[in-house]
This record gives structure tokens, C-alpha cells and sequence, in this order.
């Protein structure tokens, strides 16, 4: 009986101890960056790998998850939500490569949230309603974008209240507020969340919904064909980078449900240095609802029940986060219904009047070196713009190596690859000689936007 009882208990202690061994991540280095083999990247998640081939979109399946992902091609998708990774699926001698930086600052975030370092309890939100005063921002022939971001805010704010948030605008009237204060204004809110709304301009063309987060130090951003100096620099958002990208992801994939069955019309959870976010320290997402340029969205923008739609959405994403990232259970409120997109009479932007309960926040404005987002002007034109469908230059073949990390399969990528932040690249000639990057999104358009913008 005894010996019985031993041996049962060695394979008890077994049972623990063998998921702790040591997962060999492959990796690969291409043109100087980190990649893991997707073999490794799916043995580790446990999704179904069997070997990709040509231009085929390789897709996987775990317990909880799936993604989707193509070679040469920024564009994934997990769990069907669009995302536009880092840097490219590479070809590597016999498998293809996925970027280390896109590993730990975008799949294992998103991924296994729950397993994101420094979570803690958020107790609200920080409403940044976009534009306002004398920058209208984007315009259509309904109305203005300050109006629309500012009347979002109020009705996001609303149901936040409700589900027992608390809530702090940037800007509560149709005020002028300087980018940087609004960042300042975050960060007299340590236990808060930071949420900026905007609507959409480019060519006609352009629709669809897309959600901004900081771009990782030594990651371009997404409309950057090449990495400048500027890109290199940590910046105060980078600090929240797993959380950025959980807010992000959590808060597109309930947006885009206004869009039912349209999967074009999910452009993606982006990566951009908007100063709201960049010198932001709270997790801080920018979403922008929707194309006043696109004839069709302009009215539905204009529609008060679109816009309480997406607010409810961005509610339900945001709530969704906070309840992973601390011990907070709040009830998520109902689903959109999605109004469908159609021309309707011109009316004014309703819900202006509406009243919430935050007073607004007055701050001296910090002053910043070189701050130059208080203008209007964007600091620079579509130079370098990279779509969702442009591709790179084929790559040179990848040396595997296998390396002896140390990680286990329930530890996070970052300590298995044995680094917690990836290592800073050099920035092409090319980047050295751009420009900063713009404080304007990135459009399918080569049409500049016809107004004014900045965030
Ligand atoms: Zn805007």
C-alpha cells in the first residue's frame, strides 16, 4: 500500500513538473531582427501546425483561440479580428518566421490576456473627445468630426456611469484643447483608462472602422514604410504596451460588429505615435468611427442611433478590459444593433445638450520640447505610406538556430525568448532622411485628406 501511495504521488509531482520544462523556441535572425519559427510559435500556443505553403493564408486552431496568417503580409487575424502586426510574416530555409516584436507586444497580450504584467485594478475612464474650438477636424456636408467625437464621448460616458465607472473628459464643450494636455490630463488619473475618438477622412472610397495603440519602440508605425530615429526612442505610452494593445484589441473587435458579416470594413487594430497616446501613461487606444468622407458613412456618422451604437461598443470593449485587468466583474451592457448604413436627411448633430455629471479638468498646459501638434497643419504628407495590401521585398533566406531558452509553456514569450524588451534596430538611410511621422492616420487613399487634422 505504501509503495502504492509513493508512486502515485511521483506521478502526481510528475504531472506538475513536466509542463515546467523548458520550451526550445527556434529562432531565426533576418536582415537583423528576431524571428521565432511558426512551428515553435504554434507548438508553444498549442494551435494545430502543419506546414505552410506558397500564398496560402495559414490558419490554426487551439482550445481558445484562432488565427491567420499570410506570407509577406502584415495583415493577421486572430479570432477574426484584423490586425496589422509590426513587421511581416518572413520565409525562412523551411518554415516561415514570425517577428519576436510582434510575439510579445501583439500575440501574447491578445492572447492570454490574463497573463499581462502589471494589471491592476481600473476604476475609470479618460474620455478624449477629438478636435474641438477652432479645429473642427474632419467635415462632411452633415457636420463637423468635433462635433460627432464630442457627442460620442458624452454617450460613451453615459453608459460608462451606468455601469458604475467613473469617467474624466479632456474637453466637455466645443473647446480648444492642446494634444499634450490631454495627455497631461491622463495622467492625473493613475487608476483610469484613456479612450480618444475620432471620425475617419480620406478619398471617397475609404469606409470602415479602426482602432489605434502606440507603436512599439522600434516598430514603425503602420502608415511608415521605413523606421526613423524617432522610432527608436522609448516614449512614455510604451511603458503600457501589452495593456495598449489588450485595449485595443478588445475595443475593435466589439466596434466592428457595426459592420455584420462586412469583414472589408475592419481595417484593423493599428500602430501610430498620435501624441494623446504617445505621451500618454495610461493604456490609451485612439478609435476612429467611421469615414465623414465616404458619402455612405458620413450619414450614418451623422445618425444619433450610430452613434450610440458604436459608443456602446466601445463600452463593451473597454469593460471587457477592465474586467481582465483586475478583480472588477461589471456587467457588460447589450450589443449594438448595427444600423445599416444609409443616406438619410441632414439633420444637426443630437445629444450636445446632453449633461454628464464630470466637470471638466482644467490643467496648465506642461511644456513640452519640441511640441508641435498645436497646429493644425499635419507635420507631414502621405510620403511612405504602407497599405494592408502592399507587400515587401521578397527576403533573404533565414538561418535557423535553435537556442537553449529557458521559458515554459506557461510563462509569456517574453521571458522564454529570454528578453523582455527586443532589441532596438538601426533605421534604414532612407528613414534617417524622413520626416517625423504625421499626426494623421494612415488611408488607403494617395488623395491627401481635404481637412485639417491632428491628434
Ligand atoms: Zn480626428
Amino acid at each position: 500500500m505504501m509503495t502504492k501511495s509513493c508512486l502515485a504521488l511521483a506521478f502526481l509531482c510528475l504531472a506538475f513538473v513536466l509542463p515546467l520544462r523548458a520550451f526550445d523556441w527556434e529562432t531565426a535572425t533576418v536582415r537583423g531582427r528576431e524571428y521565432v519559427t511558426l512551428k515553435s510559435f504554434c507548438q508553444f500556443y498549442a494551435f494545430g501546425y502543419s506546414a505552410p505553403s506558397g500564398n496560402d493564408r495559414f490558419t490554426a486552431r487551439n482550445a481558445g483561440h484562432s488565427i491567420s496568417l499570410k506570407l509577406g503580409n502584415s495583415d493577421i487575424y486572430i479570432d477574426g479580428v484584423h490586425f496589422v502586426a509590426s513587421f511581416p510574416v518572413e520565409g525562412g530555409d523551411h518554415d516561415w518566421l514570425v517577428s519576436r516584436m510582434d510575439v510579445i507586444k501583439l500575440f501574447e497580450p491578445v492572447l492570454r490576456p490574463s497573463e499581462v504584467s502589471g494589471r491592476h485594478t481600473i476604476r475609470g475612464v479618460v474620455i478624449d473627445a477629438g478636435h474641438g474650438g477652432s479645429d473642427n477636424g474632419a467635415t462632411s456636408r452633415y457636420g463637423s468630426e468635433k462635433s460627432y467625437t464630442l457627442d460620442t464621448a458624452n454617450r460613451l460616458a453615459k453608459i460608462l456611469n451606468d455601469a458604475g465607472l467613473k469617467t474624466v473628459f479632456t474637453r466637455r464643450s466645443d473647446t480648444f484643447v492642446d494634444l499634450y494636455e490631454r495627455a497631461h490630463i491622463a495622467s492625473l488619473y493613475s487608476d483610469y483608462c484613456f479612450v480618444s475618438i475620432h471620425y475617419n477622412s480620406a478619398s471617397q472610397e475609404a469606409r470602415g472602422l479602426e482602432t489605434y495603440c502606440l507603436s512599439p519602440r522600434g516598430a514603425a508605425s503602420t502608415s511608415s514604410a521605413y523606421l526613423t530615429r524617432g522610432d527608436i526612442q522609448k516614449l512614455p505610452g510604451n511603458d503600457d504596451d501589452t495593456q495598449n494593445i489588450v485595449l485595443a484589441a478588445m475595443v475593435h473587435s466589439e466596434i466592428i460588429k457595426l459592420n455584420p458579416g462586412d469583414s472589408s470594413a475592419d481595417r484593423g487594430v493599428k500602430r501610430a505615435r498620435f501624441v494623446v497616446i504617445k505621451q500618454n501613461v495610461l493604456p490609451a487606444i485612439l478609435v476612429e468611427g467611421g469615414f465623414v468622407s465616404n458619402r455612405m458613412e458620413a450619414a450614418r456618422v451623422n445618425r444619433p442611433d450610430y452613434r450610440q451604437s458604436l459608443a456602446q461598443d466601445i463600452a463593451r470593449g473597454v469593460i471587457k478590459f477592465i474586467n481582465v485587468m483586475g478583480d472588477r466583474r461589471i456587467a457588460l451592457p447589450g450589443a449594438s444593433a448595427a444600423p445599416v448604413a444609409q443616406a438619410v436627411v441632414p439633420t444637426a448633430p443630437a445629444g450636445l445638450a446632453h449633461d454628464p455629471a464630470n466637470g471638466t479638468i482644467k490643467t496648465a498646459k506642461p511644456a513640452v520640447a519640441g511640441d508641435n501638434a498645436t497646429g493644425t497643419t499635419p507635420k507631414k504628407s502621405g510620403k511612405g505610406k504602407k497599405t494592408s495590401s502592399s507587400m515587401p521585398t521578397p527576403p533573404a533566406p533565414a538561418t535557423v538556430v535553435k537556442t537553449d531558452a529557458n521559458a515554459k509553456p506557461s510563462t509569456p514569450p517574453a521571458s522564454s525568448l529570454n528578453l523582455a524588451e527586443p532589441s532596438t534596430p538601426t533605421p534604414s538611410a532612407d528613414g534617417d532622411k524622413a520626416a517625423p511621422e504625421p499626426d494623421e492616420p494612415p488611408t488607403v487613399s494617395t488623395t491627401p485628406p481635404s481637412s485639417s487634422r491632428h491628434k
